[in-house]
Formats: structure tokens, C-alpha cells, sequence
């Protein structure tokens, strides 16, 4: 068998070759492992197993060879250069990881200080499910620290410091090693979500968090072809006890298919990702030149209010950015029927460029002076840059605008 204990010097190796183990069989390429249980070679054997007495499969719902290989070049993504190892358990979706994490931690009577703009799903879980459960959340103005450790302070019953940076859908980013520092003062354990930057352009452990979570369905799976989830925990004792018991519980399990997918598209993550960048920032020059936008929204942007806290702790921009058009709600529908190369739809980490436009389709249903708050007005377009060639981007764009 091929030795496997080479030395890997960069993110890039690491996203091809880590957490592979070599196949028994010599596959090149793990195994898609669809099987929903294991056998034990005795009675003996299987008592060895449930009891923990020695690792091994058991039933897919609590683990499986191919989730382990995603789990584990994820967990080397998200700590590469920092010294230390974290625990990942891949899941169904990025949701259910989210909810793992959550309700894994948290008990009736606990808080969630977190802050405007999180994704649609996070903030309903937040407001509806969990409150049913007398776990409340504290929303605040994070990207101020002003006030943030006296709210803390305040009020004992805030537990858990839930970050979202670059958050969806507004692409507004909070200064996760600032607030890490204070709420670790107050013992508050921090999660954050990475969906947006991946670990090749943001590791939030490098800042003290406890968790980060990614919907693998964006960036790490890199061609839309699968959902999923990860979530990924500092303390691997914790991982082993409390989070792999609401794991299991739960059943947000991932499936094979689907962990293969994310494997095999993770090789390519720095490549995708420093061509998304170098794209989206051409995208967004040409925007801002734009007579018919009224506003770009790129972290890139030297005017863009969050511009220092991205350009410290991301190592490039991002994908993602939105603008808005001078036509208003009209300007935004015809400006979508007009795309021809670019895609209509939402989500987001994909090659192919992808827009949406909040205001007739996320959230068509949301209350305009309502959605306004979160910065989403009527001619507001979101846009996940691609890696096509540029140029073929922006003349799309641009037929589209005339
Ligand atoms: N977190 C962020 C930032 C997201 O954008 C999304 C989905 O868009 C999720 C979590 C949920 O992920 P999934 O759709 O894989 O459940």
C-alpha cells in the first residue's frame, strides 16, 4: 500500500489528499459505503462495538467510511496551520447541523445573542422552534461592540454567541475574533457559521470558537449537486458525548452519495474559490461603474463598510455580492428576465454564476418596511459570482442592464 505520511505544505494539497485512507481493496477513490449497517464477526464482536470497547461502524444513521473521509478533509480544511485538531460530523444539511448544534447544547431557559441578517432558515429555527422550547434569541447590532459585553453582563441566561460572517443575505460581516474574545470572558460558548467564505478563506477556530457549521451544499460541494451539512466542534470530547448523541438522535445523518460528492468537490476548493474572488471583484468594479446601479455591496469594495473587518480575518473577498438597481421592484424583474448566461435562481457556490432577486422571490412573502430593515429593498439583486471566464460575466450583465 502507497505510504500516506507525507508532509502537505499547502490549503491545496491539503483539500486533494487529506482525510484519505487508503482502500483495502485499492481503490483509488474512497468507496461510496451504501450500506445502513455494519456486521460483527461474533456476538462478542458486536458487544465489542456498541459498547465502545473498539471503534467501528455500527449503522449509518451514526457513521459510515465515506461520511468519515468528508468529515475528515473538512476538519483538516477548517484548522489547516493552526496546531490543533477539531471533530466533524457531516449531516443531511446544513439545517440539520445547525439544529444538532443547538439542541445538543442548549436547555429550556438558555439565550442565543446573535445578530441581524442570518440566513432565512437559522432565524426561523431561532424564532419559532426554539422559543417553543424556552431557548430565546437576543438579537443585536454585532458589528458594534459597543454595549456587547454589558448586554452579556446583563443577562445571565445568554449562553451561546451565534455568528454568521459573511451573513446571508445582506453579505454583512462581524469581527469574530473581537467578539469570541468577549463572550469567552463570560464563558458563553461561540458558534459560527462559514457557509459563505469556506475554510479556505476564513477558519473562524483561529479566533477560540467552539463550533463552526458550512451548508456543504454551497462552496465545499462547489456544483450544486448535493445537499448537505457539517458540523465541526473544538472540543472533541464534547463531539464524542453531547453533539454525537443529539446526532444521532435527531437523524439528520448525510448519505454516501451525497459525502462523495462533497469530496470529490472539495479538491478543487481553492482553485474554485480564488477564481470566484478575482471574478467578483471584477464584477463588482464593473457594477459600481454602472449608470443603472444605484449601490454594490462587495466586502472588496475599499467603501464598503465592512471592508477592514473581511479584509482581517478573510483571505480574500468572497463570491457573493449584491446591488441595487436605480429601476426599483420593475427594474429588478426585467433586469432577471434579461439574463441569458447567468442563471436565475437562488442559493449560492456553484461554478455557474447565479442571481436572485430577494424581492419577488425569496422574500416575496416578507413585509416590504420589513424586509428594508435587513437592507433589502425592491430593486436589491443577490448574485453568487461564478468561475466562467469574466468577460463572458460581465456581457451578460451588461446586455441584461441596457
Ligand atoms: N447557513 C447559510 C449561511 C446558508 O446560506 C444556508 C442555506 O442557504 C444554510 C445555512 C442552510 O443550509 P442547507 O440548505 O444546506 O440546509
Amino acid at each position: 500500500m502507497q505510504d500516506k505520511n507525507f508532509s502537505i505544505q499547502g490549503f491545496g494539497s491539503a483539500a486533494v489528499h487529506a482525510g484519505h485512507e487508503p482502500d483495502p481493496r485499492h481503490a483509488h477513490l474512497v468507496p461510496i459505503y451504501a450500506s445502513s449497517t455494519f456486521v460483527y464477526d461474533t456476538a462478542e464482536h458486536g458487544m465489542e462495538r456498541f459498547s465502545g470497547a473498539e471503534p467501528g461502524y455500527i449503522y449509518s444513521r451514526w457513521g459510515n467510511p465515506t461520511f468519515t473521509e468528508a468529515e475528515q478533509k473538512i476538519a483538516a480544511l477548517e484548522t489547516f496551520g493552526l496546531g490543533f485538531e477539531v471533530k466533524a460530523i457531516l449531516h443531511a444539511s446544513g439545517m440539520a447541523a445547525i439544529a444538532t448544534m443547538l439542541l445538543g447544547t442548549l436547555k429550556p431557559g438558555d439565550k442565543i445573542l446573535s445578530h441581524y441578517s442570518l440566513y432565512g432558515g437559522t432565524n426561523e429555527l431561532m424564532y419559532q422552534t426554539l422559543t417553543g422550547l424556552n431557548i430565546l434569541p437576543v438579537i443585536h447590532d454585532l458589528r458594534k461592540l459597543d454595549g456587547v459585553e454589558d448586554l452579556i453582563k446583563g443577562d445571565p441566561a445568554i449562553k451561546m454567541l451565534y455568528l454568521e460572517t459573511p451573513a446571508n443575505p445582506t453579505i454583512r460581516c462581524v469581527d469574530i475574533e473581537a467578539l469570541t474574545e468577549i463572550a469567552k470572558r463570560h464563558n458563553l460558548l461561540v458558534a459560527c457559521d462559514n457557509t459563505f467564505a469556506s475554510p479556505y478563506l476564513q477558519q473562524p477556530f483561529k479566533y477560540g470558537v467552539d463550533f463552526v457549521m458550512h451548508s456543504t451544499t454551497k462552496f465545499l460541494n462547489g456544483h450544486g449537486t448535493a445537499i448537505g451539512g457539517v458540523l465541526l466542534g473544538r472540543d472533541v470530547e464534547r463531539m464524542n458525548s453531547s453533539i454525537t448523541k443529539a446526532h444521532r438522535l435527531l437523524g439528520g445523518n448525510a448519505n454516501p452519495f451525497d459525502a462523495f460528492l462533497v469530496i470529490n468537490g472539495m479538491k478543487t476548493l481553492e482553485l474554485r474559490m480564488d477564481r470566484h474572488c478575482s471574478n467578483a471583484a471584477h464584477v463588482a468594479n464593473f457594477l459600481k461603474a454602472h449608470a443603472k446601479v444605484a449601490q454594490v455591496n462587495y466586502n472588496g469594495l475599499e467603501d464598503h463598510p465592512d471592508y477592514a473587518i473581511a479584509k482581517k480575518q478573510m483571505r480574500q473577498a468572497g463570491a457573493m455580492l449584491s446591488f441595487e438597481l436605480k429601476g426599483g421592484l420593475q427594474g429588478g424583474i426585467d433586469f432577471m428576465n434579461k439574463l441569458q448566461m447567468c442563471v436565475r435562481t437562488v442559493s449560492l457556490g456553484t461554478c455557474d454564476t447565479l442571481l436572485s432577486h430577494p424581492a419577488s422571490m425569496t422574500h416575496y412573502g416578507v413585509a416590504k418596511e420589513q424586509r428594508e430593515k435587513y437592507g433589502i429593498t425592491d430593486g436589491l439583486i443577490r448574485m453568487n459570482v461564478g468561475i466562467e471566464n469574466v468577460q463572458d460575466i460581465l456581457a451578460d450583465l451588461d446586455q441584461a442592464l441596457a
